[in-house]
């Protein structure tokens, strides 16, 4: 996969870039990340790339030049490839597994970041998806991008070392994961339950559905509202 990022601080992704699966994935070939800085496609000879916004109004903008200019360079990169462009936005469809699922299918992802007050609106006929991290202000789409960047490449075939981890991670079943423990069995008393230990895979497997069901009941009832419960499993919610 290609990811292409727009950012006005690209010292910002030099180290969470380069580390651990992200950093192996890149290792490996299998990713190739650019991280571009739009001011060096700013036509103007001071290299600014915000202005005030017309009508009035607190702070500058992104205008659209540069940020037109840098995306058209690097679809012109690779002409054959339709990339999906993503434009960090707290006004944007809140980010999750669902999202990062889609967004691992792609062959090339280009994400947008912000800063200031935000963007010109014309840059918004650029792009094919306008993303939230969450319902919250942060400075710039930097982090964000981080996140999505982070959630989306462990998804990619053979980045994981056991491919099956990503399949069973909390959002991806729609539940959330059921607790899980490692050695020792008994620490300070508190113990590991027996079922885990006594190697009967049909009777951990339940165990591990029913806790998964209990945590998913518990902490996020949102969500197993738009989960289809087999009839077993109603059973156990009714206990
Ligand atoms: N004035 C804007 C508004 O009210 O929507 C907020 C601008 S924010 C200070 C600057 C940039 O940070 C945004 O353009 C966006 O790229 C990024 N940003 C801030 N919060 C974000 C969030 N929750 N999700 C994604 N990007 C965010």
């Amino acid at each position: 996969m290609r990811i292409d990022v727009l950012t006005l601080f690209p010292r910002m992704f030099e180290g969470p870039m380069g580390e651990s699966i992200i950093g192996k994935a890149r290792d490996k070939g299998l990713l190739d990340i650019r991280v571009s800085n739009f001011r060096d496609f700013s036509d103007n000879k001071h290299q600014t790339v915000d202005d005030y916004p017309y009508g009035g109004g607190a702070g500058m903008l992104l205008k659209v030049q540069p940020i037109f200019d840098n995306i058209e360079a690097i679809k012109q990169e690779r002409p054959e490839v339709t990339p999906r462009v993503i434009l960090l936005d707290p006004a944007g469809k809140k980010f999750d597994q669902h999202m990062a699922e889609e967004f691992s299918k792609e062959e090339q992802l280009v994400f947008i970041c912000g800063h200031y007050e935000g963007y010109d609106e014309r840059i918004r006929t650029l792009v094919t998806d306008e993303v939230s991290l969450g319902d919250y202000v942060l400075t710039g789409g930097e982090l964000g991008a981080m996140v999505m960047i982070d959630a989306t490449v462990r998804l990619l075939p053979d980045v994981l070392g056991n491919n099956l981890s990503a399949q069973t991670d909390s959002h991806s079943t729609g539940l959330l994961e059921h607790p899980q423990y490692t050695r020792p069995a008994d620490f300070r008393g508190m113990k590991v339950p027996e079922v885990l230990t006594n190697g009967n895979h049909k009777l951990i497997e339940e165990w591990q559905t029913k806790e998964s069901l209990r945590r998913t009941y518990l902490r996020r009832p949102d969500m197993l509202a738009a989960y289809e419960l087999t009839p077993q499993m109603e059973k156990w919610l009714a206990e």
